[in-house]
């Protein structure tokens, strides 16, 4: 995995040798010597600025945690993985540095291996979440509390842990063992995953239950943190490739595992609010806000699609356009949002008129398309008077009370009998709609079928 990496550290040696371990693994890299320089690498022009920070946090001129909030509080920065080393066992300035934004602190010492595993971890991660625009959103005003999970396979470590983390933490801590973890109802309510890797033994198993939990549908997108491995030991790199969002050494004392669960928390209910956004947008791109149904941009392909299917399986399939008669009328009498009503109105009767599997949209201002999958000729045209009585039988009740009549003329053309592809798609919707001014020439009201060719 490529990338440019920003090292910062007052040490010239120190420097040296990052950059050295990182071009041997193909990394570009460009180097601060305090904080002010990194920021203005960091927070300067898009195209040079890093996919990851290596952070020295004895600077000269400013606090690694003073630093890490300065990046964090610019929306060009703030996105940007940081792995913090700190000098020393200090776990005052590791506990800082997390707190303050720091994706992971390392000792320097750390191998060579492990870190390397941490740097394409949060590169993979960042290549995910890129794909998502706008990622860098700013810090949520209120953050929901989550719900963690404790898996341990030793009851007696899990209450101790329990206990401990609740002392630090308002959110749900559920003590839980491996088999419980993978139950798929259980395990779908978890935001974040502690897997408690215990005794030598314990570190297969917690890896396989990180590999388990991370391909699976209903926890995919939860973070899992695995406590109890050694930073310098070899599985810790392998943690790090399963796609562990955390790994904590033994011993770690409860206040920093409790700072990383924050850290772990805040990022997941970020990363849902940008999934719920993209699912958002992209039913947005395809529905009319106006009736909830379909627009053009999705019945086009929709309708290639079921034109397709009709080839494979070859049968026909029905295509309908509907328009209001006289709808201008309807406006001008009783106003725009009267309009507006019964046309929502018009397109639920439609809608409930149809199978699930029929695709009905809104393709224009007062017209409607239907295909009719598996229907063709006489069926079709029968569907087709029964949503024409089923619009004028009953007056539309606008949010006044007024009761609107309306009517629809529909056009009716049947696709080749054995569909006939997609090539053809043009030629029945073309068709309907020929078939759709012949209704309406005919007095409206009324359904006008073209047969599909023999
Ligand atoms: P015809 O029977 O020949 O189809 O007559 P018509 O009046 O329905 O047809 P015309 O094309 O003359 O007018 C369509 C009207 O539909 C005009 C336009 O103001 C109205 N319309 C289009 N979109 C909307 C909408 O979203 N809301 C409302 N209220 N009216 C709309
Ligand atoms: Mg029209
Ligand atoms: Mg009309």
């Amino acid at each position: 995995m490529s990338g440019r990496i920003l090292i910062v550290d007052d040490v010239a040696g120190s420097r040296i040798v990052l950059r050295a371990r990182l071009a041997a693994a193909c990394y570009d890299t460009v180097m601060a010597a305090d904080g002010a320089e990194c920021l203005a690498i960091a927070q300067g022009g898009v195209d040079a600025r890093p996919d990851l920070i290596l952070l020295g946090l004895g600077l000269p001129d400013m606090t690694g945690a003073a630093l890490l909030r300065r990046l964090r509080a610019d929306p060009r920065s703030r996105a940007i993985p940081v792995i913090g080393f700190d000098a020393g066992p200090d776990s005052a300035a590791r506990i800082a540095a997390l707190a303050a934004g720091a994706d992971d602190v390392f000792a320097k010492s750390a191998p060579e291996a492990v870190l390397l595993a941490r740097v394409r971890n949060l590169l993979r991660a960042r290549v995910e979440l890129a794909a998502v625009p706008g990622l860098a959103e700013p810090p949520a005003v209120f953050e929901p509390s989550g719900v963690i999970a404790l898996v341990s396979s030793c009851p007696d470590r899990g209450a101790s842990l329990h206990k401990e983390l609740c002392q630090h933490l308002r959110d749900r801590i559920v003590v839980m063992n491996q088999a419980q973890a993978m139950d798929a109802a259980m395990a779908g309510a978890m935001d974040v995953f502690v897997i408690d890797a215990g005794s030598g033994k314990g570190a297969m198993a917690a890896l396989g239950l990180l590999s388990d939990l991370k391909s699976r549908q209903a926890t995919r997108h939860a973070a899992v943190c695995v406590a109890g491995i050694p930073i310098q030991d070899y599985g810790a790199a392998m943690a790090y490739d399963l796609g562990a969002d955390d790994v904590v050494s033994p011993g770690a004392d409860a206040m920093e595992l409790a700072v990383r669960l924050c850290s772990l928390l805040r990022r997941k209910h970020s990363r849902d609010r940008q999934r719920v956004r993209v699912a958002d947008g992209l039913r947005l791109a395809v529905i009319d806000p106006l009736t909830g149904l379909y627009n053009r941009r999705h019945a086009v392909p929709e309708l290639r699609a079921i034109a397709a299917r009709a080839q494979e399986s070859g049968t026909g399939f029905t295509v309908m356009v509907v328009d209001l008669d006289r709808f201008k009328a309807v406006n001008d009498q009783h106003g725009h949002a009267v309009g507006d009503a019964v046309l929502v109105e018009v397109g639920r009767r439609l809608r409930s008129n149809l199978r699930d599997g029929d695709l009905l949209a809104r393709i224009g201002g007062e017209e409607f398309l239907i295909a009719l999958p598996g229907t063709l000729d006489e069926e079709g045209r029968l569907v087709a008077e029964r949503l024409c009585a089923a619009i004028e039988e009953v007056p539309i009740l606008t949010g006044s009370g007024l009761g609107v009549s309306v009517t629809v003329s529909i056009g009716v053309a049947g696709s080749l009998p054995d569909g006939g592809g997609p090539a053809g798609i043009d030629a029945v919707v073309e068709a309907a709609d020929q078939a759709l001014l012949e209704a309406k020439a005919a007095g409206r009201n009324q359904v006008t079928l073209r047969q599909s060719a023999a």
